[in-house]
Order: structure tokens, then sequence, then C-alpha cells
């Protein structure tokens, strides 16, 4: 199955037929955090006159404006609010406005790396957010991205995606954040609270188990080996709460999501959009969720279970009557019987509910013009944020930083002159770009040449190597939505990936420009140019961990991910030292594709037939490897840096009550060599297993990222709480809740803290 995505609204294709296949922290008590923020910029109100709009009284809460105002819309009205705009060009998608009783319009757009409307700024991919290890980070991201939505018009944006990478191989791997859920938590919250505080609204996305695109299978079926829009993803209860929601539940408990999009695939057999048990009992009951759950686009299918089941909003224009939320489809389920106007109101108030906490009735509506944007200010956010991704990773000899005497540079690859990111709904146009060839020129100067060799030819980017002091190798991938890749190698680069139809969801129409050349050898290319120069440095520009087998052979490597518009010069600003490294990974690098945790095993991906086996359960990403004991290529959480750090001192403090800590885990950090670094300490904590609840061998429940002056001291401390300790129990059933507890299972705890998922040095026991 290839997706097209024309303009601004998304066509699927398979075979020739077209497949229909809190609320927030801040205002939970009231409109007051998202007023200050929306108001002080735009301070006209559209709600009008109170004395006959009863519900444009800011003093009410939301919950009691949304109620006074779904009891003055007709039937109609109301049923004409759960469905798309179909004429929301130039957004991803629209609610439609209501006139007589003044609803504006609420204008959606795409997406996790910058808006998909026009030329936008091109920020890192959100795997590179991930990457720095560090919420700040993840908040300069949303906030950038959230204005520069704002600023064409919308309120809302479609992000951030926060699917588990499970499988290296998913063609969206680049747009999500890590496969830990602490790590994909923790940045999602960040990333939230910074767009939401520009008064957009964020919509945390894909709900849930959503983790793969699909394989392209052989004719009769092609594209359709464990597409998303059909998978059946079968998952115990135990591994969704601890492995696949966690996420999810902090965007809602601790950022306040807006709101939540249900994805294509089923969860146990049903659909996710009309999935009462995530929606309603899991999202809503045991969350508190209060915002707007809505559809990925054609991902309702059937009207009655969807309004009975818990979507709010289908965003989809609903230009013909297939989609579920059409309004006959919708009075023809009322007709029917099947489902009831109290569902159709609770849906309704919950969109009106949230669109006051939001402020939206209470100001202007944000105008859609790019003359708004700073867009040398958004540059530089974007330059910011990929220095504090780049992730080193191997540095022999101190080849890196680039040293004075070095003069001469031979750039190689078909990616060191080109941007590369990844293509589908997080694919995006960038305003400018900065290539690594680019960055590398400029940063250079005058008294160094760099030459340009594009690796076509694997013997004359050899002599290029070899005339050159340092030979600097920039290799990439092609990854899309719409398809995962058919192999995890950089030498991919098959007809799966570099087809004309996923080069053209990135923005690159082959009919029209010079495309990457299909099985380009690029494992060979850092071989021969490796065999030419031995001060060879690897940049990867990937959208997920890839096969290093080269990377023996080779001085150094730098994963740049997808680096955003100005990535050259980040990355040349990390090549020369202006910049020590400080990204750390959030996928691991596995030494050989059979490490996988899904190797061999095509039950557990991509699938038998339409049925997916998460047979691993909670041995995901780096725990799979713990558990058999693999020595991965990089470990998760590995990065390297220009200097040294010491770990000591390392204490378990009592929580305080105030706090709601169960305990504090400190520790002393030490800046041991000559430059100024970051390091990034993350705590592994251990649970004592049983034969009924076993345990991971350890996971992740705390990090930093701590700037130090060579030789500077600083005491770190994590807190623990008790879902850092909980298990879900599933032979544990509540009265609220069958499907089990969280339970704090009695036993030591083990603490481990390092800088690395393999490399922790200090080590103490709780218990
Ligand atoms: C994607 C969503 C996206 C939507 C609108 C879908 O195909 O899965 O992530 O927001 O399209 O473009």
């Amino acid at each position: 199955m290839v997706m097209f995505k024309r303009g601004s609204r998304p066509f699927w294709w398979s075979g020739g037929f077209l497949m229909v296949a809190a609320l927030v922290v801040a205002v939970v008590g009231g409109p007051t955090g998202a007023h200050s923020v929306a108001d002080a910029a735009t301070p006209v109100s559209r709600c009008g006159d109170v004395a006959v709009r009863p519900w444009c009284d800011t003093a009410l809460s939301p919950d009691a404006r949304a109620t006074r105002l779904l009891a003055a819309m007709t039937i109609d009205e109301r049923i004409a609010l759960l469905g798309g705009d179909p004429n929301s060009s130039p957004h991803t998608g629209a609610q439609l406005p209501n006139t007589r009783l003044g609803i504006p319009a609420v204008n959606y757009t795409d997406g996790p790396v910058g808006p998909r409307q026009g030329s936008a700024t091109a920020m890192p991919a959100p795997i590179a957010v991930a990457a720095a290890f560090n919420p700040a980070v993840a908040q300069s991201e949303g906030a950038e991205i959230a204005t520069e939505a704002k600023f064409k018009g919308n309120d809302a944006v479609f992000a951030p995606t926060v699917n588990i990478e499970r499988n290296l191989q998913a063609g969206r791997s680049y747009e999500a954040y890590s496969e830990e859920p602490f790590l994909v938590g923790s940045t999602a919250v960040a990333w939230i609270k910074g767009a939401q505080a520009t008064g957009v609204m964020a919509d945390v996305k894909h709900f849930a188990v959503n983790n793969q695109e699909g394989q392209l299978g052989a004719a009769p079926f092609t594209g359709s080996i464990g597409s998303r829009f059909l998978i059946n993803a079968l998952v115990d209860e135990r591994t969704l709460r601890e492995v696949y929601l966690p996420h999810f539940e902090a965007s809602v408990k601790q950022a306040g999501v807006a709101t939540l999009m249900c994805s294509y695939n089923m969860v146990n057999s049903t659909y996710a959009c009309e999935n009462s048990h995530l929606l309603q009992q899991v999202l809503q009951r045991d969350w508190g969720y209060k915002g707007i759950v809505l559809s990925d686009y054609a991902a309702a299918h059937n009207t009655a279970a969807n309004l009975t089941n818990g979507l709010d909003f289908e965003p989809l224009g609903l230009a013909v009557t297939d989609f579920s939320y059409h309004p006959q489809q919708i009075m023809a389920a009322l007709a029917a019987g099947m489902a009831s106007q109290s569902d159709v109101d609770t849906h309704v108030s919950r969109i009106l509910r949230t669109m006051f906490a939001f402020g939206i009735f209470d100001r202007a509506a944000f105008i859609n013009d790019d003359a708004q944007i700073d867009k040398t200010a958004d540059n530089a956010a974007a330059e910011r944020v990929e220095e504090q991704a780049i992730t080193l990773l191997k540095n022999t000899n101190s080849t890196l930083p680039i040293g004075r005497q070095v003069k001469t540079i031979a750039v190689i690859g078909p990616y060191a002159d080109q941007f590369v990111t990844g293509g589908g709904s997080g694919g995006i146009t960038p305003f400018s770009v900065t290539t690594a060839l680019a960055g590398i020129r400029a940063r250079a100067g005058s008294g160094v040449t760099v030459t340009y060799n594009d690796g076509s030819n694997q013997t004359a980017a050899a002599s290029a190597a070899k005339a050159a002091d340092l030979a600097i190798v920039v290799v990439g991938d092609v990854a899309s939505e719409g398809q995962d890749k058919s192999c995890i190698s950089l030498n991919c680069s098959t007809d799966t990936e570099n087809s004309a139809s996923v080069l053209l969801l990135q923005g690159k129409n082959c009919a029209t420009t010079t495309c990457p050349v299909n099985g380009l050898d690029e494992d060979g290319l850092i071989t021969s140019v490796a065999a030419a120069n031995p001060k060879t440095v690897v940049v990867l520009e990937t959208g997920t961990a890839v096969l290093t087998p080269w990377r023996d052979k080779v001085a150094a490597v730098i994963e740049a991910w997808y680096p955003g518009q100005d990535g050259g010069t980040a990355i040349a600003r990390v090549l020369f030292g202006d910049v020590n490294p400080s990204g750390h990974l959030p996928v691991t690098f596995p030494a050989s594709a059979d490490q996988l945790p899904t190797a061999g095993n095509p039950a557990a991906y991509p699938g038998l037939g339409v049925v997916e086996t998460y047979s691993e359960k909670l041995q995901v990403g780096y725990r799979w490897y713990d558990a058999h004991q693999f020595t991965p290529a990089y470990p998760f959480g590995f990065g390297l840096s220009y200097t040294t750090f010491r770990y000591s001192n390392l204490s378990v403090v009592p929580g305080r009550a105030a706090t709601q800590n169960v305990a504090s885990v400190k520790m002393t950090v030490t800046n041991t060599g000559t430059t100024a670094g970051s390091a990034t300490p993350q705590l592994y904590l251990s649970k004592p297993g049983t034969a009924a609840l076993p345990q991971v061998v350890r996971q992740l429940e705390g990090y930093h990222s701590v700037s130090l002056a060579p030789g500077e001291s600083t005491t770190v401390t994590f807190p623990l709480n008790d879902r850092s300790f909980a298990s879900w129990d599933m032979t544990r059933p509540s009265t609220a809740d069958t499907s089990g507890s969280w339970v704090i299972p009695v036993g030591f705890y083990a603490i481990a803290v390092g800088d690395s998922s393999r490399s922790l040095s200090l080590t103490t026991q709780l218990g």
C-alpha cells in the first residue's frame, strides 16, 4: 500500500481502490492557564454578548460554559460539530464553525517536525529531540513548532507522535521518540507543555499500539503485509500498561494534552477508535482525560461503535458519505437505535469544554500569515536543538574535534548535499536548508580545502579520501509513513525505500529532480573510503538505528539523525569542536539484524494475515538485549563527549510526603576533562521478579542532562515515586478495573546509575 498526500489531504491507495479501510493540568480547574497566554497575544473575544450567549461568561468554568452552549444547540448543530470541514485547506483538517452561536472553527495542522502547510522551519526529527535526553530541548521544539502553526492560522497541531519504537523497520520511527516509555513520556510531556504554552493545542498520537506501517508485499497483496490500516495488535494488558501506554498517560496527567488521536490499527481485535477499553476505561476513567479524542484520517469505521465507545471528533473532511461522522451516518445510527443522543451530547460537550478551556472562544482567530514568523530565530532554534541531539558513537585517537593540522577535508556521499528527513505527515518543506556539506564548508573557512564527491563511484570516492587529511562520509536512509523499511541496513535502498512514491512523500518528485540511486551501496562506500584514509569520520543522517558493519574500520562515528533545516551548521560545529556533543541513544543499535526482538518471527512482525502478536511482551528495545545477553553495536543511552565525567557518591534519600516521592537517589557528577560538556547520568531500576510477575533486567526511571565546566562537580537527584516501583498485575483486578491493578512487588530493588544502559558504574539497593 502506498499513501500519497496531496496538498493537505491524504489519499490511501491499495491495488487501485480507495480504502476507507485534563484535560490540561494547567486549565483543569478553569480556563485561566490557557487564557493568559492566548489573550495576551490576541485579546479579541469571538464569543459574543453574555446577555444573549450565557456561555460567554468567562467567570464560569469550561464545564459550565459547555453545558450552557450545548443546551442552546439544535440536534443538527450538535451532530455537525463531530465531523471535519471538507474545505479545510490549507490546514490539514478543521472543525466547522457555527456562526449562529459563535462557535469558532478549529484549524489543525500536521505535524511533529513542523507545520505541514506551505513551507516552514524544518526542525530536527523527534528522534533527535529524544536523543538530547533533555526535556528543555523538547519543550523548545514544541514551542517553536506550535508558534509557527499558530502563525499559519492553526489552533492545534497534530503532534507529538509518541508510539514506541518496537521495530527499527517502522517507517515512522523518525517521527517518534524512543524504544523506552519513560524517555518517550518525559520528552512528550515537555514538548506538549512547550507547545500548549503558546495557546495552541497539542495532539498526542497515535493511541495506541500503532507501531508499524506494513511491508511491501508481492502482487496481488502489494503493501498489505502488516498494513497499519488492518493490523490487529495482540498485546497483553500488562505490556499495554507498562510499555505502550505510560507516555500517553503522562501526556494526559502531567502535560494536560488537549487532544488525542486514536490510531488506524486494531488493539486486541477492536479498532482503536472504537475501543472502549482504551478510550473509555483507560483514557477517560482511569486517567481522567477530559480532552478531545479525534480519529486518525479514515481510522473511524463504524459510526455506532465510534459514537458509543469514545470517539469525539473525526477531523477528516466529509466530502463523501463514507466517513464515520458524516451527519447522515450519525443520524442513521441514531435512528437505528445503535447510538443515543446522549452519546452525541457527550462528544459535543467534550469538544466545547476543551475549546473553552483553551480560550478559543475568548480570543481572535489566529491569522495565517507567514510574515509573523521570525524565520531567522526559528532557524537558530532548529540549529540549537540539533546541537544537543547529535550523538557521538565513536572517536578513536581523538580524531574529533577536527584540529588545525587538518588542511584538506574530503566530504563524500549523496546525503552530504541534500536535506534529509522523513516522509508522510511528518514531512516538511523547509524555509531554507544548510546541508552537511554547506555547513562544513562554511565552518572550515578559507585555510582549509573542502572537496566533495557524491559517492556514486566508490573508486573515485576512495581517491578523493586518499588525497585528503580527513574524510567525512555522510550517509542516510529513506523512511516514511505509509511503508516500513524492508531492512535496517543502510544498503536497504532497494525498490521499497527508493520507490518513486515513497520519495514523493518526502517531497522529492523523481520525475523532475534527481533522486537517490537505487541500491546505492553505502556500507561499501564507507568501507572503501575507510580503506583509503584511516581518518574517516562517518556522519549518519538516519531516522533511527541502522546496522553499522563498518564501525571497526572507521575512526569516528556521529549520529546526526534527520537534523532539521540548519542541521549542516550543527554538524559542522560538533565536528570542529565549537559544540561538545551530548546526545545519547534513544534506541539500541543492534550488532546484527538477528538481534532484533522480532527477528525470525513473522507472527511478531510484520504479522500473519492481519494478526500481529506482541510475544516479546515487556522486552522491547534494550530490555530484550539485556534478557538475551546480546551485545549491541551501541547500547541504549550511549553517547560520547569530548570530555570525560566521573560519577560518585550514590545515595538513597527517603522521600518526603510533600513531594510524593517514595525515595530520591542522589549522586555527584564531575567533569574530569579539560573541555566544558554535558553529562547524561541515567538511573535504571531492577525490580524483584517472581514466576507470577516476572520483571525485565532493568528499566530507565530517571535521567539528567547537566552542563559542567572542566573540573566542576554537581549533585543530581532522581525522584522516584510509587509508579517507578509498580508493576501491572493482571491477576489482581480491582472493583473499578477488571483488567488488573498497579502493585509494588515486595523485595529488593537494585538501583544502577551510569551513562548508558550497559555502563552502570554505581549501584545500590532499596527494599
Ligand atoms: C497520519 C496522521 C496525520 C494525518 C493527517 C495520517 O495518515 O497517520 O499522523 O496527522 O494523516 O495528515
